[in-house]
């Protein structure tokens, strides 16, 4: 597909869909990177880096992601989910006092192929509200679980007013093996101006405590954009269009 089909988002996301379902072994990554709009995939401003967390927020791990962004005077972007959120409310509270930025990630961590429009805006509408009550801020943001946005998650998010943005680049921070130093290098390549760098902050659908290789990366990540000139921080600086809400 090429640029002119490209124009639309939910035109693109819902033609990124379809080869999903065609060939749901294909790297979502890939997927991403060929199909989806620039504003979808996260491609920002060029001085710009978007620092994402997704899978939150977790009690265990979250806090030591804060108090690691405060210590590196960076502010980020975290994907929430609602059955996540509910056990721990007053971390999302903390994490907009903190300066940082809440989106929405759904409410379980699951995708579900069979269309059901209903019951897509019912639970991102349920999320969204949980977000707002809990952290006091109305989410901007929506990414869907896997980087699978099916037409229905796709319209619900318009629908919310939320923009669907997924990520140019990932640590693969999810799996057992993970380490500080393979999460930077396998982030390195994509760590350029206009990325959108996807890390977990909590391992509900990770390896068990593999949220530590993401959070053990951070200070070289933040070195690095450094090194480039690159200023890096949350969506919202990150110079991507408003979310246009279907009517
Ligand atoms: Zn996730």
């Amino acid at each position: 597909m090429g640029p002119a089909r490209a124009a639309g988002w939910a035109g693109a996301a819902v033609a990124g869909v379809q080869l999903l379902h065609l060939a749901p072994a294909v790297s979502r990554l890939a997927v991403v990177r060929r199909y989806a709009a620039p504003a979808v995939a996260g491609r920002g401003a060029a001085g710009h880096v978007a620092l994402t967390f997704d899978d939150g927020p977790d009690p265990e791990s979250t806090p030591r992601f804060l108090d690691a962004l405060d210590a590196l005077g960076v502010r980020a972007t975290f994907f929430l989910l609602g059955s996540m959120l509910e056990r721990s409310p007053a971390l999302g509270r903390d994490l907009v006092a903190r300066g940082h930025e809440v989106g929405l990630h759904g409410w379980h961590h699951r995708t579900q192929w069979y269309p059901a429009p209903g019951r897509d805006l019912r639970e991102l509408r349920r999320a969204t509200e949980a977000i707002t009550a809990a952290c006091g801020a109305r989410p901007l943001w929506y990414r869907p679980p896997y980087g699978v946005l099916t037409t229905g998650l796709a319209l619900s998010a318009r629908r919310l007013g939320l923009r669907t943005v997924l990520w140019t680049a990932w640590g693969r921070d999810w799996t057992a093996d993970a380490t500080p130093a393979s999460v930077r290098r396998t982030l390195r390549p994509g760590l350029r101006g206009g990325a959108t760098l996807l890390l977990h902050d909590a391992d509900c659908t990770s390896a068990p405590g593999a949220w530590r290789s993401a959070l053990g990366a951070l200070p070289a990540v933040a070195e690095r954009c450094r090194e480039l000139g690159l200023a890096l921080g949350p969506l919202r600086d990150h110079g991507l269009p408003p979310a246009v809400t279907a009517r």
